[in-house]
Formats: C-alpha cells, structure tokens, sequence
C-alpha cells in the first residue's frame, strides 16, 4: 500500500472506529495501534487486499487485447453477420426463462430498478434481443409469483450494454429498439475488469463472448519459449505447451471475471453465460472454431511464401482465443465459492444457415466480421482484401466436407450469486 493510500485509510478508519477521538488521534497513533492489536491488522489485511485487487484489475486493464467486431452495417459488418450467435441465443432462450423462473432469488420486495448487463454486447442485434428475453422472463415469473410486499414487477428495468470501448456503440445506440421498456447505458471496458458497483447488478447475461480471452498468453509469441507458436495464429494444431499454455490463461482469466462479477451480483442474482465449446476428450484440431480460425493462420503463411506478409509479423501475432471443455470449464466455475452452479448444458451446434447447407461462403462472412479489424491492425488494411477474398475463400472449400460435421458445441452455465448473510 503506498503512503497517500495508507493515510486515506486510516483517515477513514479513524472516523468510523474512532469518530470521537478523531481529531485527537494521529496517523502515526493508529499505525501503532494497528501493530498491537488483532482486529486492526484484519481490517487493514482486508484493505490490502482489495486495493491489491483493485491494482490488479488496472494492471491487466492495460494489457487487455481488444478484437471488435467489424461495427457499422456494411456488407462485413457483424450486424449482417451474427446469424450463428443469433441462432445460439435462440437456443439458449427457454434456458434463460426457466432460469429466471426457478433460480432468480430476489423476494423481498421488488427493486426500484432492476438491473440488467449484457457483457460482449458487440453492435446488436442480438444484445436487443438477449435483454428484451430476460426482462420478459422476469415479468412473467413476478406476475404469477409476487414479491413477498405483493409487487408484481419490478418497478423499472436498466440495461447495461458492455463491450470494448472501441466497440462500435454509435451502431449499436442508434439501433435501439424504439418500443423497448428499459432504460439503455453503455459500459465500456473489459469484462475481465469490474465494471459496476458492488452489489448492483441483478442479472448478468454474456454470450458467445467468454472464448476471448483477455490477452494472448505471452509464452505463444516469445521466440525463446517451448510454447512458441510459430507459424501460426491459433491453437488449433500446435504442440501440448501452445495448448497448455492458453488453457492457463483461461484458468487465470475465468477467476478474475468470476471474482469481478462476485462483487457485482446481489445474492440471489444470476449470472447466465453461453459461450463456444469443444467436447470433452475431442482434440482441439478437430474443433470447428480452431479448423476456421487455424485456415486463417495457414493463408498468412502462404502470403508469407509469396512476400507479401513478412514471417515474423505473424509469429508475432496469435489469437487470443479458447474453447474449453466442458470439464475444464466446470472445474473453473465451482471452484469459485461465491457463486453456486445451477445448470449446465451443452447445446450442438447445428447447422444454422437457412438452407440447410453450411456453405464456405456462410463462414466466410463469419469470419471475416470476427476478424477483419484485428487483421487490419495488426498486419495493415492492404492485405485483408486478397487475404479474405482470394486465399481464405479457396481454403474454406477445401475443407467445407469437414466442416459439414462440426465437432464444437456451445455451453450454457446458469451461477447464482450465494446471498452472504
Ligand atoms: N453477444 C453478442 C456479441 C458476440 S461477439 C452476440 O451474441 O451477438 C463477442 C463480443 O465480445 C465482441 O463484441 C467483443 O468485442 C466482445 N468482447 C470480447 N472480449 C471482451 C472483453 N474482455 N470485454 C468486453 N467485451 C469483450
């Protein structure tokens, strides 16, 4: 704890412990105090620990790795491309209105404002949608099962909609829905951050967000380590320690983002999250998200044969993305001792294009919404076009009969915030 920090403490555990010797006491009294006495050391080692937390969060804040989505509404924007997650949500609906109805504990009396987030927001539409199901499904559960003071709904509904600050909230706010019955505001910032005040929240939604992970584990991109992963921009087919060492970033980033969503849940509240997965004991080189991702790795090597895109450029970049398994994944969420499982299911991942037929060109637009602006940032605007249009397209047919078969699932794992007496 630095000394501005120390002396702000004792400033404020001076007026609540001591109000009426507080003027008389002086920093360096209590600081002698705190040395002798039990209580005072547990209320500063408390201290200490959430203002360790609190550095932490602004430690990683400034490492964490931002991939937008492509905003606006043109022909890549992920507006015109969310058909997989949207389809996900879909899915995903009954689950979300069962777990409103049987697992939402808030009875005493119905809150002012109910407050809903939805994390990984994106551009829409899909947020619009996934916020407008869950204040359905808490009307419907308060009007057949009353408050205990007889209220029937909330009084009023606020939606936090969050993503990247350099997500594209202008699409996204001006597309609002104009019927909808809550109040809108943007929470910019990483997930892997708080972003709300302790206790506030009642519902937190996020889907097919989790599988970002807050930064590319940094063993993958140094040359001198056994996970370098070179050649490459995903996981996908590397060796053992490329894969260890993202499934170690996963572990590190699901406890932050638990621990921060712990401070923010009331007890009672639920935290419902859908994200990509890949069934246990399958190999990740089989997953359908690592085969399209992976593909897009291999056409910057080939660029690279050709000198357009230099090597090193690409050694130095890698994805920081991760499908877990379901038991990876269960491990991670019951280990945290805030929040109780309720439910996990594992939905397949069907096949969602209108037709019937999942066509290269379905996951090509995909894809390319997902990765454009990253691929742009860090490789410069003039490849993208032959990258996508010419190497990624031709890739893509040639492993379109695996693609047929997909070997990803997605996850749906309801929490409830435990209520702390
Ligand atoms: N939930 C939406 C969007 C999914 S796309 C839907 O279902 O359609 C994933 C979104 O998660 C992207 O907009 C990306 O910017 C966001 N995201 C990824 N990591 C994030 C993080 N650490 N904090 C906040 N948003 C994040």
């Amino acid at each position: 704890m630095d000394s501005q920090v120390l002396r702000t403490e004792l400033a404020r555990f001076r007026c609540t412990f001591f109000p009426a010797a507080a003027a008389q006491l002086r920093t360096k009294d209590l600081i002698s105090i705190t040395r002798s006495s039990s209580v005072l050391k547990l209320y500063f080692a408390s201290k200490l620990l959430r203002f360790g937390s609190l550095q932490r969060t602004q430690t990683s804040a400034a490492a964490i790795m931002a991939i937008p989505m492509n905003g606006g509404d043109g022909l890549y924007s992920y507006t015109k491309n969310c058909d997989i997650q949207k389809f996900v949500l879909d899915a995903c609906q009954v689950m979300i209105e069962e777990g409103i109805d049987h697992k939402l504990d808030i009875h005493a009396s119905a809150p002012k404002a109910f407050l809903v987030a939805d994390l990984g927001c994106s551009v829409g539409p899909n947020t619009f949608t996934a916020s407008q199901n869950i204040i359905q499904a808490v009307n419907l559960k308060y009007s057949c099962k009353s408050f205990t003071n007889g209220e029937s709904t909330p009084h009023e509904y606020h939606v936090f909609f969050n993503d990247h600050a350099t997500n594209d909230f202008n699409t996204l706010f001006t597309s609002l829905p104009p019927e909808r019955q809550y109040l809108a505001a943007g929470v910019p910032g990483s997930f892997y951050t708080r972003l709300f005040p302790r206790d506030s929240v009642h519902v937190i939604h996020s889907s097919y967000a989790l599988h970002w992970l807050s930064e590319v584990p940094s063993e993958v991109i140094n040359i001198n380590s056994t996970a370098y992963n070179k050649g490459r921009i995903h996981y996908r087919d590397s060796g053992m320690e490329v894969v260890k060492a993202y499934s170690a970033q996963y572990a590190k980033d699901m406890e932050i983002f638990l621990e921060a969503r712990a401070e923010e849940i009331v007890g009672g509240g639920l935290l419902m999250l859908v994200f990509p997965a890949i069934p246990n004991g399958t190999s990740p080189s089989l997953c359908t998200i690592g085969i399209l991702f992976d593909l897009l790795g291999s056409c910057l090597m080939d660029m690279a044969k050709l000198s357009k895109v230099s090597e090193a450029k690409i050694d130095s970049f890698n994805l920081p993305m991760h499908t877990a398994f379901p038991e990876e994944a269960e491990k991670l969420f019951t280990r945290n001792e805030s929040f109780s499982m309720e439910r996990m299911e594992e939905i397949p991942f069907l096949n969602p294009a209108k037709n019937g037929t999942v066509t290269s060109s379905y996951y090509y637009d995909h894809v390319r919404a997902v990765t454009e602006g990253v691929i742009e940032s860090h490789f410069g605007s003039e490849i993208k076009d032959e990258l996508f249009e010419h190497h990624y397209l031709n890739k893509l047919e040639e492993v379109n009969h695996i693609l047929r078969s997909p070997k990803s699932i997605m996850l749906f794992v309801l929490l409830k915030r435990k209520v702390v007496n």
